[in-house]
């Protein structure tokens, strides 16, 4: 199956996006929110790609074991940080290889810590995500989405220029697209309309987030380049504390966000809802339940009894 052809049968569509993990103990925590997401039955499941060695590996690796070893389509993230065309090729086959036709062409960061470093394109590689979506399209017949950012990249000027650019990348081949979190329903709903407005019909699947801990904003800030809506902040800053409550009613506020955006863009009609999991299984599950009691799910994603 491909993510396009799920997107046509299951409105919306639900999936998960998992990391490659670092160690066993990684290895160990990922496989069990698998195994539990797994009961969930997502459309697909995602598979980061990382900055560079082994954790590359990982996602060949990890995307064939959920390919071959669970029930569940993997959808395998590719940057084109580091690579020359001839990598990337490479890669492609690879994944092809173990069955994996489902991909997510993106540009990739600028390897190391700082999120404003100068993005530098492999002397023989690719320069935009666009052109990583004509080289998978070229290489054969592979389903292909891409990033999508609803308060704009961070590296984009405005946010027209940052809809024409992705616009551009859509008419480069792409099937779908998955945004990056974002915590303001109206914003993923601009992007649509501006999206629309130039004559653009690829879906876009809502990224979602749920927040499990006041001190992770800070890093979703950081990595996304995204703003977090002030008054969440501050109500996450006062349930906040040192107390085992204090940490179960900040977990217990994320999962109320989450469900309320997920309910709020199922309304609008979204194509799909891709949860960030940061490889454990909890909170996603916890938004699932609710949203079921509140009668929202529909298509094959279905929670166990
Ligand atoms: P592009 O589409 O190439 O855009 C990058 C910038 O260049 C934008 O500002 C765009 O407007 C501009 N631009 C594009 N084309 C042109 C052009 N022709 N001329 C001038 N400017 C142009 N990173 C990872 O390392 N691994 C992952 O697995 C990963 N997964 C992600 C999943 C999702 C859903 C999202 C939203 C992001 C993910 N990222 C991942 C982060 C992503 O790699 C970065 O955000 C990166 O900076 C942008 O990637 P892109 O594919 O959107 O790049």
């Amino acid at each position: 199956g491909t993510v396009r052809e799920l997107l046509q049968t299951e409105q919306p569509t639900w999936s998960f996006e998992f990391f490659p993990p670092k160690d066993d103990a990684g290895e160990a925590q990922l496989w069990t929110a698998l195994r539990q997401l797994e009961q969930l039955r997502p459309s697909f499941v995602s598979v980061t790609y990382g900055a560079g060695g082994s954790t590359r590996e990982g996602t060949v690796s990890m995307t064939e074991r959920i390919a071959t070893d669970t029930t569940m389509l993997p959808l395998a993230h590719l940057t084109a940080v580091d690579h020359s065309t001839a990598e990337l090729r490479h890669v492609v086959s690879r994944l092809a290889a173990v069955g994996v036709r489902n991909l997510l062409a993106l540009r990739g960061d600028p390897p190391g810590a700082d999120p404003q470093a100068e993005w530098v394109a492999h002397p023989e590689g690719v320069r935009h995500a666009a052109e990583l979506v004509e080289l998978i399209k070229g290489i054969g017949d592979f389903c292909v989405g891409v990033a999508a950012f609803p308060e704009r990249h961070p590296r984009s000027p405005d946010l027209e220029f940052d809809t024409d650019m992705f616009v551009a990348k859509c008419r480069a081949g792409a099937d779908f697209a998955i945004t990056q979190m974002f915590f303001r329903v109206e914003d993923y709903l601009r992007l649509r309309d501006r999206v629309a407005a130039r004559g653009c019909d690829v879906p876009l699947i809502a990224g979602v987030m749920p927040v499990t801990n006041a001190r992770q904003i800070t890093r979703i800030v950081e990595l996304s380049g995204q703003a977090f809506p002030t008054e969440l902040a501050d109500r996450f800053a006062e349930l906040d504390g040192d107390t085992p409550e204090h940490k179960r009613a900040v977990r217990a506020y994320g999962v109320e966000v989450a469900t309320d955006m997920c309910r709020r863009l199922v309304a609008e009609g979204v194509p799909g809802i891709h949860f960030i999991t940061m490889n454990r299984s909890t909170a996603t599950r916890e938004v699932f339940q609710a949203l079921a009691r509140a009668d929202a799910l529909s298509g094959a994603a279905r929670p166990p009894r």
